[in-house]
């Protein structure tokens, strides 16, 4: 018998807490949560395993920062306005994050009016804090809504094809079938290789022109952050479309050209 087993990450839910998102660039709602790496049989775990370290995730933009627990009062047990979050689990968030708000205050107010250095940092810290996203989603193999689609057309394929060709010609049924499945798979593998990047177009490149709206960042301050990303190896080098993220930062028209 073959018995799958290994370790796993175990994510336990630890409350809701505010803090400031510097993809937002605001304060926001979060859920903490406490990572463990535990051992499975067959994915299932009996333990919240050992501990990874903690993680919080803004409730508006979904992404997930690495968190330390002792900078909360306390966590909440349910959901709440930020304001009232705020005083729950994080009551001095103004004067803890003093700098990062002025710098976000001086940002809104003119944009052009911010030191350089200040700037090429506001640019580049987003793709930073979303590639562990990138890096994990292409780690291994995910399936989309287009791909389970496509197994199910694939599937449909390898039964009514061959059953159609042994009607019009029912010597060639042998091979029909072999052409089927072998299409059926090419398919479902097709979807599967284009599944990336509408992972990108969906969940990084909106997220990541949000936050570098307010910053109009040029082409070429874009590059330079991509060309130090490859530098460095992070897959969101390769995988991010320079063109999207511009078409989306100059609104969704441009989004609806790229994509077309
Ligand atoms: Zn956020």
């Amino acid at each position: 018998m073959f018995i799958v087993w290994g370790k796993k990450l175990v994510y336990r839910k630890l409350g809701h807490v505010a803090d400031f998102c510097p993809i937002c660039r605001k304060p926001r709602p979060f859920v903490l949560r406490r990572l463990g790496s535990a051992g499975h049989v067959y994915y299932i775990t009996v333990s919240q395993g050992e501990l990874v370290g903690y993680e919080r995730t803004c409730a508006r933009c979904g992404t997930a920062f690495n968190a330390e627990p002792t900078h909360y009062a306390a966590a909440a047990s349910q959901p709440a306005s930020l304001p009232e979050l705020a005083r729950q689990t994080f009551p001095n968030l103004e004067q803890a994050w003093k700098e990062r708000l002025d710098l976000e205050r001086q940002l809104r107010e003119d944009p052009r009016a911010l030191h350089a250095d200040d700037r090429k940092a506001l640019i580049r810290s987003p793709f930073l804090l979303l590639s562990p996203k990138v890096e994990k989603r292409f780690a291994s193999t995910h399936f989309d809504k287009e791909v389970g689609i496509s197994a199910l057309v694939a599937l449909g394929l390898m039964i009514a094809g061959p059953a159609l060709v042994h009607k019009v010609s029912p010597d060639s049924s042998d091979l029909a079938v072999l052409v089927f499945m072998a299409l059926g798979v090419l398919l479902v593998i097709v979807q599967m290789v284009l599944a990336g990047g509408r992972f990108m177009r969906r969940e990084v490149v909106p997220v990541l022109a949000q936050c570098l709206r307010p910053l109009q960042p040029t082409p070429g301050e874009l590059q330079a952050v991509m060309a130090e990303l490859k530098t460095l190896r992070h897959k969101m080098a390769s995988k991010l479309r320079l063109e999207d993220l511009i078409a989306h930062l100059r609104g969704p028209q441009g989004a609806a050209g790229a994509r077309g």
